[in-house]
């Protein structure tokens, strides 16, 4: 009966709200307040009808926005009043099959608390059951094959509930109401235990095994979440090294799983905000200071100051490392650069000559998802991968956008498709290098359409004619095709995920991306808006001598950049690289670069650092992109305010940046026999001097106060952070990454809202 101060509301909530256990929290919600009324999915969200005393009301939408499950997001709530129509009691309103439900997709999700507990409580009857999940954690993303998402349209269709489990699926009171995934050892997947030869290793638990196996120094392939991952023992150097040679990856860093916060801190420091980032659902691999001495092999991760560390996020994960390791190294399950194996099938096939052991279940894997990578620079999270556990949670813009599909650049390729003020951004999909790759794109793509229901009209794309994505957009005839500059895409993707607008300054500073010169640019200030840019500045063109030869051999850039310093003379400089370096292979060099022969010219600031790494004798070669120059950042010594000269020169209303100050500074130091590590923090204050300097002059030409950087060389945290507050010292507005990264992992946001700028001017 309606009370005096009764009244009735409607409560719309949209975000994150859909198959994350919303509905049942409501429901456990308005009993808690004896609120009458019911909760709806709707296409565009959750509605509530509630009806009771305002005050309390006012307290469950408190409750709702403050409490909500951890994997809910709330975007937008609203209300209005309603007439009174007397419920009796608060229920959940069955989701009608044929209503069009345009709803957010969750990300996989880590093992909740709760679960955790039962998978190591004797008594429950899903003790150390590897799949255990609820309506709060558990796989999504990566096991659904279209909407709505229900269990008919997940990888668990082939698993029929057991009537235990299908009561709490029923009960809205359970906190496995209407969980998809819900199993448990009678009805679910299980997990079996092979050996390279395809033989099941008999033995009643084979997660115990495969730990034991492990112990032993075996290599592992272990079926996770987003894909299989390739284990061994971290404090094993044999083993460790093993899975080098076998998988063809030299040097680059191993990612590590540990069993919880005390076991990581054996061997790496964390402080708080990277303790919430590795225990938070989304269970990134964070980089982490490695402490010294500690126990890991040291192959996991040479040459680098830090390790890249991970906590479980399934249960599987945790029975295994229950096995009493400090570490299992948990690296990608692929060959060398080709996606990673996610089909027990393909693993044997493609992993065959590197795993000893295959620990597979049977609960397919739909869509591939890499471990996401992230680390604290700047006192912000910054990406440097996003991935599992994010994708495919939308990055949210302040403006409605056109249907877009944008295709990304060439390495570590995302792609993102936009739907209203949505931008959704793929997984991970890799190098564009290989046709496995290429064929991943497009699979991607095409899913992605499919469950987030977007048929783009337009398609944006780099404008690098010979990348795979370049090729894949200009095949789409049917399509509005809108190339984007390389640059301008990294300037874009930041304002966009800043959400903001109008005339900036951009500093884009990368490796590689194609100028509409033609000539490789990265390192360049622009005045940009989303919708075109001008070129203010760039470092001055140098040759790469090999053209991609130059990238992976970094003594070539250093002969480049003495050869540009120094001219003929540089071959008479005394340093570390003239004696490395056979003195004819040198000269063909020069002789490549005075001809032009296969030397094409480049800004790139990326490239400067892969230079000055080997001038200062650190790399002649490197094994993977960056690490010359990640190797300098590593060596950098205390902060100074020591610079090196600088300056530009204006040409054709463009400031050129002349770098030959920079290089005989250094050279000059070298000389000298200055540490390696003072020379390294000279050449960062340098670089963040010079930029302010030159930001300062532009904001006066130009009265632009705002800059944004984007590029995958803030992946620099001396230069991020060090730019960030010489800028804000000189009361420039900063804006920089932290929900995509700012690689070429985040370009595609930046080409589909430069593309939808263009669309909008031309229109
Ligand atoms: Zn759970
Ligand atoms: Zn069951
Ligand atoms: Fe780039």
């Amino acid at each position: 009966m309606k009370d005096e101060d009764d009244v009735a509301r409607t409560l719309l909530v949209n975000g994150v709200v859909q198959g994350v256990g919303f509905r049942p929290f409501v429901y456990q919600l308005a009993n808690r307040y004896k609120l009458n009324g019911n909760v709806a999915n709707t296409a565009t969200g959750v509605t509530i009808h509630l009806e009771g005393p305002l005050k309390r009301i006012r307290t469950f939408i408190h409750d709702l926005t403050t409490q909500s499950p951890p994997l809910a997001q709330i975007t937008d709530l609203s209300q209005k009043e309603e007439a009174f129509r007397n419920y009796s009691n608060f229920n959940i309103v069955k989701s009608r099959p044929a209503a069009k439900m345009s709803t957010l997709i969750s990300a996989d999700v880590s093992i909740c608390e709760d679960c955790r507990r039962e998978l190591f409580d004797l008594n429950d009857r899903r003790f150390s059951y590897p799949f255990i999940n609820c309506t709060n954690c558990g796989p999504r993303y990566t096991i659904i094959d279209d909407i709505p998402y229900d269990r008919p349209q997940t990888s668990m269709k082939h698993f029929e509930m057991c009537p235990q489990c299908q009561a709490e699926y029923d009960d809205p009171a359970d906190r496995r109401f209407h969980a998809q995934p819900n199993a448990c050892a009678a009805c679910g997947p299980r997990v079996d235990l092979y050996d390279r030869q395809r033989e099941r290793v008999q033995t009643p638990d084979p997660i115990a095994r495969a730990a034991d196996l492990l112990k032993k120094g075996h290599v592992v392939a272990l079926k996770g979440l987003g894909g299989f991952h390739l284990a061994v023992d971290a404090e094993n150097e044999k083993a460790v090294q093993v899975l080098r040679q076998r998988k063809h990856r030299a040097e680059k860093p191993f990612a590590l799983m540990s069993y919880d916060l005390g076991t990581l801190h054996t061997y790496a420091d964390s402080r708080k905000p990277e303790e919430d980032l590795l225990e938070s659902f989304k269970r990134p691999i964070v980089l982490l200071k490695k402490k010294e001495p500690n126990p890991i092999a040291s192959s996991v991760s040479p040459r680098n100051r830090y390790f890249g560390v991970m906590l479980p996020y399934t249960p599987l994960h945790y029975l295994l490392l229950s096995h009493g390791f400090t570490a299992l190294v948990m690296t990608s399950g692929n060959i060398s650069e080709e996606p990673i194996c996610i089909d027990n099938e393909d693993a044997f096939k493609r992993l065959g000559d590197i795993a000893d052991y295959f620990l597979i279940h049977n609960r397919n894997i739909y869509l591939r998802s890499d471990d996401s990578i992230v680390r604290k620079s700047a006192g912000q999270t910054r990406f440097m991968r996003r991935s599992r556990g994010y994708v495919p949670v939308p990055i949210f813009l302040h403006q409605k956008l056109p249907a877009i599909l944008a295709c990304g650049a060439e390495l570590k390729n995302t792609i993102c498709l936009t739907k209203d003020n949505l931008a959704f951004l793929s997984q991970h999909i890799g190098d564009l290098e290989n046709l496995e790759t290429y064929a991943f794109l497009k699979l991607s793509i095409n899913h992605l359409k499919r469950i987030l229901e977007i048929d783009p009209q337009i398609i944006a794309y780099d404008l690098h004619p010979d990348y795979l994505s370049t090729r894949y957009a200009q095949a789409q005839t049917d399509l509005k095709r809108i190339p984007i500059q390389h640059h301008h895409a990294h300037i874009v993707s930041c304002m966009a995920e800043n959400r903001i607008d109008g005339m900036l300054i951009g500093l884009a500073f990368d490796g590689t991306g194609y100028g509409d010169d033609g000539h490789i640019w990265g390192g360049e200030i622009l005045i940009a808006d989303a919708c075109r840019f001008t070129r203010a500045g760039h470092l001055d063109y140098v040759p790469m001598p090999g053209g991609a030869a130059a990238i992976k051999e970094p003594w070539r850039m250093a002969a480049s950049y003495l050869n540009y310093t120094f001219g003929e003379s540089s071959l008479d400089i005394h340093l570390p690289l003239m004696q490395t370096i056979d003195r004819g292979k040198m000269n063909i060099l020069l002789q490549m670069i005075k001809k032009r022969v296969n030397s094409p010219l480049t800004s790139s600031l990326g490239r400067l650092f892969d230079g000055v790494s080997a001038i200062v004798g650190l790399r002649n070669h490197v094994h993977y992109e960056g690490q010359a120059a990640m190797e300098l950042e590593m060596m950098a010594g205390p902060q100074t305010d020591a610079v090196y000269d600088y300056g530009w020169l204006t040409e054709d209303g463009t400031y050129k940046i002349l770098l030959q100050p920079i290089i005989k500074g250094i050279v000059h130091d070298m000389e000298k026999k200055r540490p390696v590590a003072q020379i390294s923090r000279r050449f960062h204050t340098t670089l963040i001097r010079l930029f302010s300097d030159l930001c300062d002059t532009i904001r006066q030409e130009t009265g632009l106060n705002r800059v944004a950087l984007s590029g995958g060389v803030f992946q620099n945290s001396i230069l991020l952070g060090g730019l960030i507050s010489a800028l804000e010292k000189r009361k420039f507005q900063v804006f920089t990454h932290t929900q995509v990264p700012a690689n070429d992992g985040g370009i595609s946001l930046g080409q589909a809202v430069a593309a939808a700028a263009a669309v909008l001017q031309s229109a």
